[in-house]
């Protein structure tokens, strides 16, 4: 069972988290649980880095960072007790997430148990800080990245062999983040797949690692609302008879555009900017080129916490192409739908393009997989796309086919 920041934001709600813990394990079952930082306690820890050094020293900010988690957990445990069950809190390292040296965004490489199965047989509820592991390589804590609570919480599943649950502020996966457009419906199941590009396309209620965790170790992904008992939205390998064309419209208003003019127009040049920039762990989306007179320019995105590596990695392909230049643009956003049904209509580009430029919005950039179409454009013009297009595909209606599993 993983808790957000928002569902342990104060003591009234850690109280309640402690309650769902408890009620779960007085049904018979063995828990153990993850919660993140308390509220906005990453983001805090993160400005007051930057506020006391420019470019903080990234072990030690896996030292700050991993500090939120560690407090969340230690006061679910003391409000468990308090209800009259044995709990225990254990850092990501006592916990045994194992994971590789890359601080501020290590992975998962293996859950060592058996702590937390120990605790268990003694009939405690164990709770395992999220977000957070060790590296056996450097001897050093690791964290996850941004949500990453929720990586922790899928590796757990998949190495204790349990289902997983993930509660949040929202009641579930939705057709299009509900703050956005009040009228999106809860999706009773989204397919791996789905989720996949819908978490790398902005939808932030489950983290991207933890979707790709969850398929390949075959854990279904039970989103759920902390403040009800409602079924939210399971995410597995099913495939419906018929698929819904479109599930969702997805948004993402942190992304950079990076354009590089005049790079040298020659076979191999692209891989040697993408071979550096790949190299900085950066995670590279849409990407175009054009070639004038005889020079290329190319532009592609990158989510906001890769710029600096980024910036790193074009300085120094710079240095060794030659003069090339680089713009950065900060005011751009991306809209997407996302849909499995896509792949066998034609026509859905044409109903996006046609709905956005009656609002006369600008189309940027252009990207598509088989069940994405994702237009980069003018950041402060995302909310009234993600209506529109909402509205257009009708996604506030009725699901056509209820799926069953
Ligand atoms: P937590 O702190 O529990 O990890 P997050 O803030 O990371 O929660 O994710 C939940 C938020 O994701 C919601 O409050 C909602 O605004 C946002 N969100 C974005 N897209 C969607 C979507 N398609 N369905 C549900 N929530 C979404
Ligand atoms: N506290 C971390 C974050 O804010 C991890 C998480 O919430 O899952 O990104
Ligand atoms: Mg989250």
């Amino acid at each position: 069972m993983k808790f957000g920041g928002s569902s342990v934001a104060d003591p009234d709600k850690i109280r309640h988290v402690a309650r769902r813990f408890v009620d779960a394990k007085r049904r018979g079952l063995n828990v153990v649980g993850t919660v993140s930082a308390m509220g906005k306690t990453t983001d805090e820890l993160l400005a007051l880095a930057s506020d006391v050094s420019p470019t903080p020293n990234p072990r030690e900010l896996d030292m700050l960072l991993s500090t939120g988690e560690r407090i969340a957990c230690a006061l679910v445990a003391m409000a468990i007790d308090d209800l009259g069950e044995e709990a225990v809190s254990y850092t990501g390292s006592q916990a045994g997430i194992l994971t590789d040296a890359a601080h501020t965004r290590a992975k998962i490489r293996e859950i060592r148990g058996d702590r937390i199965r120990a605790s268990l047989e003694q009939g405690k509820i164990v709770l395992v800080a999220g977000f957070q592991g060790f590296s056996r390589d450097t001897m050093e804590i690791t964290t996850l990245g941004r949500g990453g609570t929720d990586a922790t919480a899928v590796a757990l599943a998949a190495a204790l062999g349990g289902a997983c649950e993930i509660y949040s502020d929202v009641p579930g996966v939705f057709t299009a983040d509900p703050r956005i457009a009040p009228n999106a419906r809860k999706l009773p199941f989204v397919s791996y797949d789905e989720m996949l590009e819908m978490a790398a396309s902005g939808a932030k209620v489950l983290m991207l690692r933890s979707v790709e965790l969850a398929r390949n170790h075959g854990v279904r992904i039970h989103a759920r609302s902390t403040f009800s008992d409602e079924e939210g939205t399971w995410v597995t390998d099913y495939e419906g008879m018929e698929q819904a064309i479109i599930s969702a419209v997805t948004h993402s208003e942190t992304d950079v555009v990076f354009t590089l003019t005049g790079i040298p127009d020659r076979p191999g040049v692209a891989a040697m900017i993408f071979d550096r920039v790949a190299g900085a762990q950066v995670n590279v989306d849409t990407i175009i080129q054009n070639v004038v007179h005889g020079r290329a320019e190319m532009s592609f995105s990158v989510p906001a916490e890769d710029v600096a590596a980024t910036q790193g990695a074009l300085t120094a392909t710079q240095a060794e192409l030659g003069t090339f230049s680089v713009e950065q643009n900060e005011q751009l956003g991306k809209v997407s739908l996302i849909g499995a049904g896509m792949r066998s209509h034609p026509g859905v580009a044409a109903t996006m393009f046609r709905t956005l430029a009656d609002l006369e919005i600008n189309l940027e950039m252009i990207s598509t997989s088989p069940i994405k179409i994702s237009c980069m454009i003018g950041r402060d013009r995302i909310p009234e796309a993600v209506r529109a297009l909402h509205d257009a595909f009708a996604l506030e209606g009725e699901p056509v086919v209820e799926p069953t599993i």
